[in-house]
């Protein structure tokens, strides 16, 4: 009998398993998928949002595409409890699917700040295409936008509502914006900027309730006034989609506890992408990294292990990146380590800032920010997370960092970090290295 691989969830995670197992079988094996929605990449939703894209094209797989690949498809379904001593799993509407392997894929939701009047029809989240499509709905030139949570959900819908037309005002409980991505510095210069872009911005505001008012939003405040809203969102944070998993003895922390393999506690499930805690990187530690280059990764090496290949992870990079209103604003690895020495470097003509965190001469994190029409700004932001993704040793060239932290490039070309990026994939087949000059010196 064919191996029957089960797939329970169609975002990045599940559906690179998917596309990796038909990579490695040829079509040998059964796969059945299970997701709660049609495919989708949330990524691209900010597109969809302005308008740059159709609803249409915001699908990853459609169902010509799984029956290509041979998949049964159960979507529209949601994964009720999984029994791994039977090796099934039982849906909503009670079917039972039985499975040689299994991967979770199952992602997050978007969760509101728990006050009064937070599940008002009007007050919106912006994490999945029903979602989305409210909120598309609801925003017209003019509108006034008020978001809740300034951070990198936040960000990634914020050109798209200008663009639009709409005012915009951001609201966050802690003293400064993005304070899970940035520093207090890089914080104090992107709302600078934002503000100078007619972004309004409040920090350290507790909302305390949400009122309906006359088909507007109106917030109140601990301290201040009102807020009046045409259209409100949500953005205050996430979680893993996890409880259908109590009493399946799946170990679970913040997300569902996996080895270098992506294996569960239970070595025929897997786990991949936000629903799971991984290898970090950068750090060794297990962490839940709800990013789309981790479920692309995950969803890679679980695919490839339930094929029956031997693939391990080397583990995901913690990093967000951003461009508001052509500022670009990214943060890598164990970029608040208090432990970590740092340097840093702030020009606040360009509206530039580097902080590089160090442990001897490695790179262990990172913050930039600079104008995207800066060259080296963009250039830099994919150098620095090659330096800290490879860790490699930086020898002498630290202290010409120290000196220089905006002139990244004779570093990373000495470092050789590309030629330690290339020579392998994420399923650990060979690559070659361009070829790159290696004859500068401080
Ligand atoms: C607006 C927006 C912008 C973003 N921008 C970026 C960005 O710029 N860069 C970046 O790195 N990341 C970004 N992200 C985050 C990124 O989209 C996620 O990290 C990524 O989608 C995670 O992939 P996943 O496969 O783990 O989960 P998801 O893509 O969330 O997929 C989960 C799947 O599981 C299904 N499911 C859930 N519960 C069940 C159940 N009980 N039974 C069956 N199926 C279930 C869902 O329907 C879905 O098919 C963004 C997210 C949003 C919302």
């Amino acid at each position: 009998m064919p191996p029957r691989h089960l797939i329970i969830g169609a975002g990045t995670a599940g559906l690179n398993c998917v596309r990796t197992i038909r990579e490695e079988d040829g079509g040998a094996s059964e796969i059945t998928l299970v997701a709660a929605e049609r495919p989708y990449s949330r990524m691209v939703l900010p597109y969809y949002l302005d308008r740059s894209i159709a609803e249409s094209h915001v699908f990853t797989a459609t169902a010509a595409t799984l029956a290509t690949w041979k998949v049964k498809t159960h979507i529209g379904r949601k994964a009720a409890g999984l029994n791994p001593q039977a090796n099934a799993l039982t849906l909503d509407d009670g079917t039972t699917l039985e499975y040689d392997d299994c991967l979770i894929a199952t992602g997050s939701r978007a969760v509101k700040a728990p006050v009064p009047g937070a599940d008002l029809p009007g007050v919106h989240s912006f994490w999945t295409l029903e979602q989305a499509r409210a909120v598309v709905a609801g925003i017209a030139p003019g509108s006034h936008v008020v978001m809740v949570g300034a951070g990198f959900i936040a960000f990634t819908i914020l050109n798209s509502i200008l663009s639009l037309g709409a005012r915009l005002t951001l609201v966050e409980i802690a003293p400064r914006i993005l304070p899970r991505m940035v520093d207090d510095a890089g914080a104090a210069l992107v709302e600078t900027w934002l503000k100078k872009h007619g972004v309004k911005i409040l920090t350290g505001a507790t909302l305390v309730r949400i009122e309906e008012a006359r088909g507007k939003q109106r917030l109140r405040f601990k301290k201040g006034p009102d807020l009046l809203a045409d259209l409100l969102i949500m953005a205050t944070g996430i979680k893993p989609n996890l409880e259908w998993l109590q009493g399946s003895g799946i170990r679970m922390n913040h997300g569902i506890l996996v080895d270098d393999h992506l294996r569960a506690s239970v070595p025929n499930v897997y786990a991949a992408g936000d629903v799971a805690e991984g290898k970090d990187g950068v750090t060794g530690l297990p962490a839940v990294h709800a990013i789309e280059p981790t479920a692309m990764e995950h969803g890679r090496v679980a695919g490839a292990n339930m094929a029956g290949r031997d693939v391990t992870y080397r583990g995901s990079l913690n990093m967000n990146i951003v461009e508001v209103c052509r500022l670009d604003v990214a943060s890598f690895g164990a970029w608040d380590d208090p432990n970590a020495e740092t340097f840093t470097g702030l020009r606040p003509e360009r509206s530039a800032y580097r902080k590089l965190c160090w442990s001897g001469d490695r790179l262990t994190g990172a913050i930039i920010i600079g104008q995207a029409g800066d060259v080296w700004t963009t250039n830099d932001v994919g150098m620095l997370k090659g330096l800290v993704q490879t860790a490699v040793r930086l020898g002498v060239w630290k202290e010409y960092l120290r000196r220089n932290p905006f002139d990244l490039k004779p570093a990373f070309i000495a470092s050789r970090a590309t030629g330690q990026l290339l020579p392998q994939t994420i399923l650990g087949r060979p690559s070659r290295a361009p070829e790159i000059p290696t004859t500068v010196s401080p």
